[in-house]
């Protein structure tokens, strides 16, 4: 239930309507828009509908959520969800690009790239110290000496830097080191690692889950808000389907509909979507069309000695182009890049 305050309510109000709910065991989440105030009032519909929450001081309606996820969604908080990452920000009138290496090699593969994307625009370094890989023979990645390289990175070249964190023991370690957290595709439905980063207050990107419907995933993000994290941003990279010309297949009209459904910020990662660098540029200017709020990118300085995902590792060369097509468009769709 939502329950709307009306303009002007006061704190004193406010505060009552969430004693009455945490009076019959009910959660209560505030929204506080550049209007109105909004309590989200989760918990057991008829128990709620027992308060008189209509007739108590400066609440204006109580309206029901229709929808299975509650404090994700635009209905519960109309305005867009900003979510600032050190000096960059998914979800405002910014076009934000994460660009990295797929892993964590070493040291020098690392930096170059980190100033070769950094001198062609991008926001926010990625790279991966831990790896979620198909084959336990391939490369795990170099775990925390994978973190501090990505610390050393940040300081050496200015950029915030986002890595995945797989395993709910290892995110006080991870958010020591990150300025975002990644939740992988493989793991969007691991709910104690949902309920773990929701409870750190470090930024989290949530990629959609290889074979999730939009609303699975949106029910993972809703496990972070309620968990405490309102930092949170979502990232289509591609879904299994019948087509074997791309790794998985993107689904580019899942952006207007998250949009629509949500408050969160959505980028797109087309190097997971397609697994071929020859089409990378072309999908990224299709996120950015179709209303994403970022991309992600993979990019190395020599993708045919890469330890993972080589055949999607974009060149300094070709990010440079992905760039430059994109602020093009940006500027044609009145967003800045
Ligand atoms: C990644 O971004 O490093 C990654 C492994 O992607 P995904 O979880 O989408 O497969
Ligand atoms: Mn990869």
């Amino acid at each position: 239930m939502m329950v709307i305050m009306k303009d002007g309510a006061t704190d004193e109000q406010i505060q009552h309507v969430v004693d009455k709910l945490h009076e019959v065991g009910a959660e209560a989440h505030i929204s506080r828009g550049e209007f109105k105030t909004i309590v989200g009032a989760i918990g057991d519909r008829e128990t709620i509908q027992q308060i008189p929450l209509e007739a108590l001081p400066g609440v204006e309606r109580v309206i029901p959520i229709m929808k299975p996820y509650k404090l994700v969604s635009r209905q519960f908080k109309e305005e867009g969800t900003v979510v600032r990452v050190g000096p960059a920000e998914l979800g405002g009138k910014k076009f934000t690009v994460i660009a990295g290496p797929c892993a964590v090699e070493n040291e020098n593969q690392l930096l170059e790239s980190a100033k070769a994307v950094k001198e062609a625009g991008a926001h926010i370094l990625r790279g991966g110290a831990f790896k979620p890989r198909t084959s336990p023979y391939s490369f795990q990645g170099l775990g925390e000496e994978g973190l501090k390289l990505l610390s050393k990175a940040r300081e050496k070249v200015g950029l915030p830097v986002v890595t995945e964190v797989m395993d709910p023991r290892h995110v006080t370690m991870v958010s020591k080191h990150a300025d975002m957290l990644q939740i992988g595709a493989r793991n969007m439905q691991n709910f104690l690692l949902l309920k773990e980063v929701g409870m750190q207050d470090k930024p989290v990107l949530l990629k959609r889950g290889l074979s999730s419907t939009v609303e699975e995933l949106l029910m993972a993000a809703e496990y972070i808000l309620r968990a405490g994290n309102q930092n949170l941003a979502l990232c289509e990279r591609g879904i299994r389907t019948f087509e074997t010309s791309t790794r998985n297949t993107l689904d580019i009209s899942c952006i207007p509909i998250v949009k629509r459904e949500s408050h969160l910020p959505i980028i797109v990662d087309p190097s997971h979507a397609t697994g071929r660098r020859e089409i990378i540029i072309d999908l990224a200017r299709a996120a950015i069309a179709a209303g994403a709020d970022g991309i992600m990118v993979e990019v190395h300085p020599d993708p045919c000695v890469a330890l993972c995902d080589g055949p999607q590792a974009l060149t300094f060369d070709d990010f440079a182009e992905l760039m430059e097509g994109l602020k093009k468009i940006a500027l044609a769709i009145g967003r800045e890049i």
